[in-house]
Parts: C-alpha cells; structure tokens; sequence
C-alpha cells in the first residue's frame, strides 16, 4: 500500500488531522516518535479508514507514494528542526513537508530556503480551530511553493472546514512563511477579541449589575446579530456554566490570570518591526499580562477610585455595549488586516486578503458571520487602503460611535479598565484627525536633536536654529 499523505506527530492536533485525511477516503501513514502514541491512535481509531502504521523514519517514508507529502505535527521550535533534520535526507526532489505546527513564519522562511536548495518543498501551514477543527474541518493556511498546492490543495480542501456557502476555508496564502504569517495574526486577532468580549461582559457586570447568567443570555441575543461567531457562542457557554462543587458562577471559581502561548506576543512584535499600528491586538496581550502579575495588583489594591455614579437603564446600557463591541471588533480586524497588507509587501508575498477573510469564515477561532463582510469588502476593492475606508463599515461605525463613546465615559466614571475599547476608538480618532500632535513631536525632536522636520508649505527638510535666533536653515 501507499499512503497519499502521511502524518508525524500523532498529539490531539496530528491524530485528529490523520484521522481526518482516513475519515476522508485517503490513505495515511501515521508515525510518531513514541510508538505507543501510533499504537493507540491504530487500536481506536484504525477502524474509520485505511491507514499505514510505521515505527522508523525509514518506514514512514517509504509507505508514502511520490511525490511524498509528510505533514509534520510536531511542537513549534526546535522539535520541528529535529523532525525536518530527521526526514529530509531520505527525501527526493519534488516531495513535500508540510509544517502544521505554530511555526514563526521567520522560521519557515529559513526552513524554506534550506530545503529549496535540495529540492523538497516546504510548506509551512496555518492550522486553525483545535483539536476539534482538526478532527471535523479545519481552516488551513498554507505557504511555500505554487506547485506543492497543486498538489495538496485538493487534499487540504477535502479536509477543511466549509463557510456557509460552502468554500473551502483553505487557499494558497502565498510563498514561504506566509501561510504562517497569516496564522500569526489570525491569534492576535483572537487575543483582541477575547480581550473585547472581556471587556463587555466586566462592563455588563460592573456597570450594569447584571449577572453571569444574565450576561450570558445578552451575549446569547447578540449572537444572532451581527456579532454571531464562535467566540460569542462559546462565551455564553462559559458564562452560563455554574461550578459544580460550589454552586457558583464558574467564572467566579477560576483565578483571574490570562495565559499565553506567544503567537499574540509575536503579532505584536512583528507589527512594531513593521511599523504598524496595532494597538488594539497590543493591548490584549498586555491586559493578559497585566492580569498575570499578582503581587503589582496585590500592592495596588487599596488605590483610590472613582466615587459611585448612577448609571441609566441597563438595558440601554448592554445595547451601547454591542454597539461599542462591534465597532472596536471593526478597528482591530483593520489592524490585523493592515498587518498582512504590510507583511505581504514586505515579504513579497501578494496575499489576497478577500481569500484570507473568506478562510477564516469556518474552522477557525475567529469564524464570524463578520468575515463574510470582510471578504465582500475586499473582493469590492482589492486595492482598499483600510477596512475602514469601506463604505459599509465606515457607515456602521458612523452608527455606533456615539454609543460607544457614551459605553466609554460610563467605563471612566466608574472605573472600569476598557483598554481595548478605548486603544480601538483613539485609533479611529486618531485616522480621521485633521491634525496630530506629531507636528508638535517633530518641533521636539528638532529641538533636542536636530532631527528636522518637513513644512506643510514647502518641500524639503528644515531645522531651526532653536539655541540661536531661532531663524530656520534648510537641512
Ligand atoms: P504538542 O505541541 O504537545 O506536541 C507533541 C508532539 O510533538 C508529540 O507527537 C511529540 O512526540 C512530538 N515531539 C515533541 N518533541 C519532539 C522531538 N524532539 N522529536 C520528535 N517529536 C517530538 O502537540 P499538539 O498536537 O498540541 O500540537 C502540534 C502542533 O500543532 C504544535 O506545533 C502546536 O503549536 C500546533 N497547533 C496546536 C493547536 C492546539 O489546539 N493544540 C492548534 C493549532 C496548532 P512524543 O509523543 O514522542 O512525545
């Protein structure tokens, strides 16, 4: 027998993808470096399609028909180099690696350029929607080489996740790392609307005095507007669900710290590198981080606070808060978009983000009925300078604004922390500015150290003699 794909790294996310390859009609060879691992995957699930069990490299390989195409679903970082440095000697040119893990798309870059040289395409892949995504369909973002999704495309598209009109949510994101690159920021578009989401619910619960039942039920009604997604949905499910040991509130039993892997972290990294603002990805990792350290928010506690206010009705209260969701939701889409936009410039990588929106609408974390908007915004106009500058979006946030400024004042008073909301809609102040404080930054920087500034009237690059008689010489 052999197998049209195999897969090594058989934890929850490379079994359930090979079991959803076999689930698929395809035959798999399945290795991993822990052969128990192989042997339990066989003993309960060998029965739902035809798969190849392997022990060594050696046999692994050789079970795959060629081109080969081995997918690699091994732990991000230098496992992965192990596993690559494993394979690619019993490799042939024209076979195919395909990376699933949540690889740094520098690191598929340079994993890319290596094996190129002996032939093999690499072809670091975005994989998104857990265990779960992986089993039943997931959204699949790969990079490398035209030519290796012509041959694993189909594949992919078979296994992936459908939107509701049922495309695939998979497309050839580009060369080399940018399949990877879009996952990254994929996450950090997670992280700021998980961030967004906390907000709501602490305002519906601080300000509103509603309960997490209560909320729940908000979140619920919200869901079948224009906020239906997945994160929505599963928050009214965390919220509603109550402690069974103690009778409270779940989210009342778990400490309040937010973890992380890194892949927000690096969003953010990458847009500093690149000059792009993303400040509302930016603030979500930092509010997970604030929330981690314990002893600064002990030593705090006793700060003072603002004097309680009255608030209005509540309901009226949770329907600006959609409203404030929803447009904050908008801003950091644009951010995240733009980082792709600039990335793909940067990188050379020419990535339709009409594609990208479309692939994100099922499988993934961040799937939406929004995205669907997104895509048709992008397919409208390709060349959009921002996602804020679509007709319809700019429309709905025209809508919404005066709520959201009103959620923002009422978050103020009684101090509520808002950094998502609030990093969203200084952005948006700042994009429709007529004018920025940054002229008054280059009067300082000229200043202190002569770094020049440009006229509003006149071309070129001027310093003022600011320690003599202050005349202007051109630079
Ligand atoms: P883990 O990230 O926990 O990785 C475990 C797997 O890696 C095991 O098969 C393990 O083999 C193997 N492994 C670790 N080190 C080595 C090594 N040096 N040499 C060979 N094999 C090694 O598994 P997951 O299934 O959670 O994730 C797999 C990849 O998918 C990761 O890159 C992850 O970031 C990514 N991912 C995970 C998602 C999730 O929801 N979990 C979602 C999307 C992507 P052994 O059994 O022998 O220890």
């Amino acid at each position: 027998t052999s197998a049209q794909i195999g897969v090594t790294g058989l934890a929850v996310m490379g079994r359930n993808l090979a079991r959803n390859f076999a689930r698929n009609g395809y035959t798999v060879a399945v290795h991993n470096r822990t052969v128990a691992r192989t042997n339990a995957l066989m003993e309960e699930f060998g029965h739902e399609g035809e798969f190849v069990a392997t022990e060594t490299a050696k046999e692994f390989v050789a079970a795959l028909e060629r081109p080969r195409r081995l997918m690699i679903m091994v732990k991000a970082g230098e496992p992965t180099d192990t596993v690559i440095q494993e394979f690619a000697p019993l490799l042939e040119p024209g076979d195919m690696i395909i990376d699933g893990g949540n690889a740094h798309f520098a690191d598929t870059r340079r994993r890319e350029r290596a094996l190129r040289e002996q032939g093999i395409h690499f072809v670091g892949t975005g994989v998104s929607g857990g265990e779960e995504g992986a089993l039943h369909g997931p959204s699949i973002m790969p990079g490398g080489s035209k030519e290796s999704y012509e041959s694993l495309g189909p594949m992919l598209e078979k296994i992936s996740a459908k939107a509701n009109d049922g495309a695939p949510c998979v497309t050839h994101v580009g060369p080399d790392g940018a399949g990877h690159f879009v996952k990254m920021v994929h996450n950090g578009i997670e992280y700021a609307d998980m961030q967004l989401i906390g907000e709501a619910y602490q305002l519906l619960r601080d300000v509103a005095g509603y309960s997490p039942a209560q909320i729940a039920d908000i979140f619920r009604t919200w869901n079948t507007g224009r906020l239906d997604s997945y994160l929505i949905e599963i928050t009214a499910e965390v919220l509603s669900h109550v402690d069974a040991a103690t009778g409270k509130p779940f989210v009342d039993i778990v400490e309040d710290r937010a973890e992380q892997k890194g892949t927000g972290r690096w969003t953010v990294q990458i847009a500093l590198d690149l000059g792009v603002p993303v400040s509302g990805i930016a603030e979500a990792v930092f509010a997970r981080s604030l929330s981690g350290h314990a002893d600064l928010r002990a030593a705090s506690r006793g700060l003072a606070g603002p004097k309680a206010t009255q608030l209005g009705e509540a309901a009226a209260f949770a329907d600006r808060v959609e409203q404030a969701l929803y447009a904050s939701k908008i801003v950091s889409y644009t951010q995240g978009f733009h980082e792709i936009t600039a990335g793909s410039t940067e990188y050379d990588w020419n990535i339709d983000l009409g594609a990208v929106a479309s692939i994100w609408r099922g499988g993934c974390i961040i799937r939406a009925a929004f995205l669907d908007r997104i895509r048709a915004a992008y397919d409208a106009r390709p060349d959009l300078p921002s996602l804020l500058s679509d007709e319809t979006f700019a429309q709905e946030i025209a809508a919404a604004q005066d709520d959201w400024r009103e959620v923002l004042v009422a978050a103020t008073r009684q101090g509520v922390p808002t950094p998502g909301f609030s990093a969203a809609l200084a952005y948006y102040d700042a994009l429709r500015a007529e004018r920025l404080p940054a002229a008054l930054t280059q009067g300082q920087r000229d200043f202190f150290g002569a770094h020049t500034y440009r006229r509003t009237d006149r071309e070129g690059s001027f310093h003022t003699l600011w320690g003599g008689d202050r005349s202007e010489v051109e630079a």
